[in-house]
């Protein structure tokens, strides 16, 4: 019976694959890449031969349709993002589901890995036994209201952001609220590594002083309200 293995991945350091992880990209009959151009990497990274097809957030019901196909024919297919685990702000959902629909013997298997968002709440030093996760904030419609309820949870609250957008979603942080304490968790796993720590304007200051601070990957985590 064909499986469908969902693989997790390094979200910057290469070696940050399981044992388990890099076996099951072996083995399978195909991989299903974000983009196939970034997988390769890896998979060269670890002399790892194998066919791959690409899946994004555009593919359409034909590049669904050919994945069941395989499916069916009994192939196993080991899916992954560009970076971490897919599904998590990445696509695969889809996927997931229709499979579970359409094929209902076919096993869906997690290959846990690496994901931005646990890396960072495991460094931030908030509490973590519960938070709210919010992938990336929407750019325009309903923004203002989430902020709203990020200043009000009592839980830490966690999201994803872009070196393009971080100084205006500090900027609204600082204007929503200024008092509450936000981390930077910044190039994880990567050789610039650091979380940045602060009330969002002194952030804001750092950023600006030190514009290569405000460079790369970031995941952001505000403390819960007091
Ligand atoms: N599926 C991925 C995961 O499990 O982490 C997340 C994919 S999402 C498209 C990419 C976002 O994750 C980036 O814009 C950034 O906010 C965050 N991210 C990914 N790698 C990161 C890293 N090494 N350091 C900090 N944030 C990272």
């Amino acid at each position: 019976m064909a499986t469908l293995y969902v693989v997790g991945t390094p979200i910057g350091n290469l070696d940050d694959i399981t044992l388990r992880g890099l076996a099951i990209l072996k083995s399978a009959d195909l991989v299903l890449c974000e983009d196939t151009r970034v997988t390769k990497k890896l998979l060269d990274h670890y002399g790892i031969e194998v066919p791959t097809m690409s899946y994004h957030s555009q593919s359409g019901l034909a590049k669904l349709d050919k994945i069941i196909e395989n499916l069916e024919e009994g192939k196993n297919v080991a899916l992954v993002s560009d970076a971490g685990t897919p599904t998590i702000s990445d696509p695969g959902s889809v996927l997931i589901s229709t499979v579970k629909k359409t094929l209902p013997q076919v096993q869906v298997v997690s290959i846990p890995g690496p994901s931005a968002v646990t890396a960072a709440l495991s460094i931030a030093g908030v509490p973590a036994s519960d938070f709210l996760f919010l992938g990336f904030l929407p750019h325009k419609k309903g923004r203002e209201t989430l902020f709203g309820e990020i200043k009000e949870s009592k839980r830490t609250v966690v999201f994803y952001e872009s070196p393009h957008r971080i100084i205006k979603t500090l900027t609204s942080l600082d204007e929503h609220m200024g008092e509450r304490t936000v981390h930077l968790a910044r190039e994880l796993t990567k050789i610039h590594e650091e979380v940045l720590s602060g009330k969002p304007e002194k952030l804001l200051q750092t950023l600006e002083t030190l514009p290569e601070k405000a460079r790369g990957e970031f995941v952001v985590v505000v403390d819960p309200v007091k």
